[in-house]
């Protein structure tokens, strides 16, 4: 028998052809806020709040949502005055919340007046972001060097972060005119490129130039087609060794955004470019930000780079599942895991490798259960009612009847506690 799906879609439930192991390209560990950032370390995720800054409250709690959904880093735009002075409440606040989320100051046009104005901020941020087309006209390199100067009195580190739609038209135009005069022309996106390069290296060799540490500069280069970022980054990574915060700006909304931003992070971070990501996603209004996070972690987790969650492999379905019951059955055990996963992952180490396979019918249904820790293959159409559970690559027990799926989840929760649970008691994590 051939599954529909096999010709369509080989990765999505078959078992998967070993990929090629990662090798991070290398460079410096920078420090934010406790937490490290280089190749020698996991890749960092990271995110943004949507919040009016100068709403503490409701940008603390959007914080703590960002952080609680797994945002190692939350980057908050400081904007004006009354964005600088809720800094220091909203670090406050996460404090009493029990959120240890470390914070960064997106900073443009006026970053060098506002971390001025506020050392209290200055100090509460964990690393400034800095966009050196946007530190101002004519006094660009003076404010650029006020900022740098304000973070090496309080020790922070800086992100420079150039961005396709705020390039440096001084130092663009003086690219552009230069390349008028050459005999082998580039083109105008070439220039472009160079110039975004040039902007964020000279930027950070200013910046070293007045003490700043070596591992105290992330550097950033976004652009907004996939394509443009994938030949940006490339050569970024080969001009230096800064650790690289890796995004696709303006990356859209729904699953434009999610499929561009994976696209182009994917082909990355297969290359072993990338230390940081942000996934800058669109949210409908009042939808949830979290969203960004958990595409970020996705992604790595696709990639094999990092676990977050337990990975659910479930068959696409088609017409030999003739009911819901199957697409029921997938989303309860995805909902189960996600519920359980809080105290899981602190009481049952080692817990987020797990794989479950929920399988739609006999084609693939017991092959891929058997590649899974634990899968089920529920009975499609004109199959016998009964539902094999394989555990470890053995068939365990054939379920029947109404009460598969809570039987099912009682089944994987009694593995999950004996697999990881020993794991945790042995002390080897
Ligand atoms: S129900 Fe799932 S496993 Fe069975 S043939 Fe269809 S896609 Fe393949």
């Amino acid at each position: 028998m051939q599954c529909p799906d096999q010709g369509i879609s080989f990765q999505n439930h078959h078992p998967q052809p070993q990929l090629p192991t990662i090798t991070r390209r290398q460079t410096v560990s920078a420090e934010v806020g406790g937490v490290p950032i280089g190749s020698a370390h996991p890749i960092v995720v990271q995110s943004m709040t949507n919040t009016d800054t100068a709403d503490a409250p409701g940008t603390a709690l959007q914080v703590e949502d960002l952080a609680r959904a797994g945002s190692q880093l939350v980057r908050v735009t400081v904007n004006n005055d009354e964005a600088a002075r809720a800094v220091p409440e909203i670090a406050a606040r996460l404090v009493d919340m029990g959120v240890r989320v470390p914070l960064i100051g997106d900073f443009h046009y006026n970053g060098h007046l506002l971390l001025a104005k506020y050392p209290a901020t200055a100090r509460a941020l964990a690393k400034y972001r800095i966009n050196p087309g946007n530190v101002g006209g004519k006094r660009r390199d003076e404010n650029f060097r006020t900022i740098i100067q304000i973070a090496l009195e309080n020790h922070k580190p800086v992100r420079i972060g150039v961005n396709w739609g705020s390039l440096d038209q001084d130092l663009l135009t003086s690219l552009m005119d230069s390349n008028a005069r050459e005999t082998e022309q580039r083109t105008a996106k070439q220039v472009y490129v160079e110039a975004m390069l040039q902007s964020a290296l000279r930027s950070a060799a200013v910046a070293e130039e007045m003490g700043l540490g070596h591992d105290r500069i992330i550097i950033s280069a976004k652009v907004s087609g996939v394509q443009d970022l994938v030949d940006v980054y490339r050569q970024l990574a080969a001009r230096c060794d800064y650790p690289l915060h890796l995004g696709l700006t303006e990356a859209g909304l729904g699953s434009k955004g999610i499929i561009a931003s994976t696209a182009a992070l994917s082909i990355l971070l297969t290359e072993g470019i990338g230390d940081t990501i942000r996934v800058s996603l669109t949210p409908k209004p009042g939808g949830d930000r979290t969203e960004e996070v958990q595409v970020a972690q996705q992604i790595l987790q696709s990639l094999e780079l990092q676990s977050f969650n337990p990975q659910v492999t479930a068959c696409p379905g088609c017409g030999r599942t003739t009911s819901t019951f199957f697409q029921h059955m997938a989303q309860d055990i995805q909902t189960f895991l996600a519920a359980q996963m809080p105290v899981w992952r602190e009481r049952y180490p080692g817990v987020t490798e797990l794989k479950v396979a929920v399988m739609g019918c006999v084609v693939n249904g017991p092959g891929e259960s058997k590649h899974a820790n634990i899968g089920i293959s529920l009975p499609g159409t004109f199959e016998d009612p009964k539902a094999p559970v394989y555990v470890d690559g053995k068939l365990l027990v054939t379920l029947k009847g109404e009460t598969i799926v809570p039987e099912f989840l009682k089944i994987l929760e009694g593995y999950v506690e004996r697999t990881y649970g020993a794991v945790a008691s042995s002390g080897v994590t």
